[in-house]
């Protein structure tokens, strides 16, 4: 068994999920998602897309009408049920226009509304006690990669879900985690598929020893950071890397198109 690498060949799908940021309006939303070559009985893999909060609503309609199987993902969510919260939205809104899955944790989240651990910890309990599913951000800083205290920052940000999560929503793969190092978010520099592997790798040993083989085993690990058309092949080709979140590369349909694409050569049904 080469170094780094998980000994069993897992089963599980490949997940694409675009995260489209704060970009796009009905209209383009529109265009785009109607540009999106996808079709879930043909691919077991799966693709999701996270637009903008006021496009939501408009996109899940549309891609009812369609059949599709394309899933959206809101981008954030506040934990409380109700309240005086200005801007917020709870995850039963959420639900009740038919979005089941949130992003937590992203890097533009802890840098500019200076979310950190404890807040993000009480959105993955609030979400998935809803019967959300959710994609946990985590990942290093370039000062932090170059310190050589990558795999330090990632297990602290880990920690508390893998323990205070109830075992439960592990088991129903209720939770996806998105090693996107910083450094790589939207710079263009996208981890080199061994550094990528490496941090898959020691996630899935953390969460092996941590709560258990079999979950570990089924949990998918995506990678984010600058994936792009020329790049996702050699990284989804890695047997701890189960997909990626993408940002950029999602705007675009060609490349997004390329990534799904990428992502069905490497998926292992
Ligand atoms: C992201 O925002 O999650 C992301 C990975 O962005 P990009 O692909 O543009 O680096």
């Amino acid at each position: 068994m080469k170094l780094g690498m998980s000994k069993q060949n897992n089963m599980r799908n490949k997940i694409v999920a675009g995260n489209w940021k704060m970009n796009l309006g009905i209209s383009d939303s529109i265009e785009l998602v109607q540009k999106i070559i996808f079709d879930k009985h043909k691919d077991s893999q799966r693709v999701i897309i996270a637009p903008p909060l006021t496009n939501l609503y408009r996109l899940g309609q549309l891609l009812d009408l369609n059949n599709s199987k394309i899933e959206l993902a809101a981008q954030n969510f506040y934990f409380p049920k109700a309240g005086p919260f200005t801007g917020e939205v709870s995850a039963e809104m959420l639900l009740e226009i038919g979005v089941n899955i949130v992003i937590i944790g992203h890097s533009e989240r802890r840098t500019y509304f200076f979310e950190d651990d404890q807040v993000l910890f009480r959105k993955a309990q609030s979400a998935l006690a809803h019967g959300l599913e959710i994609i946990y951000c985590i990942g290093e800083t370039l000062a932090e990669r170059k310190a050589e205290t990558h795999l330090d920052k990632v297990k602290s940000q880990l920690d508390d879900l893998m323990i205070k999560i109830d075992k439960k929503h592990w088991a129903s793969n209720s939770i996806i985690l998105a090693y996107e190092p910083v450094w790589a978010i939207g710079t263009g520099v996208t981890a080199s598929k061994q550094q990528a592997q490496e941090m898959h790798y020691f996630i899935r040993k953390l969460l092996k020893e941590t709560i258990g083989s079999k979950i570990s085993q089924n949990i998918s690990i995506l990678y984010g950071g600058s994936i792009k058309s020329s790049n996702a092949l050699e990284i989804f080709e890695q047997p701890d890397v189960d997909g990626g979140l993408v940002g950029g590369a999602s705007l675009d349909a060609s490349s997004f198109n390329s990534i799904i694409e990428s992502a069905r050569k490497t998926d292992k049904r």
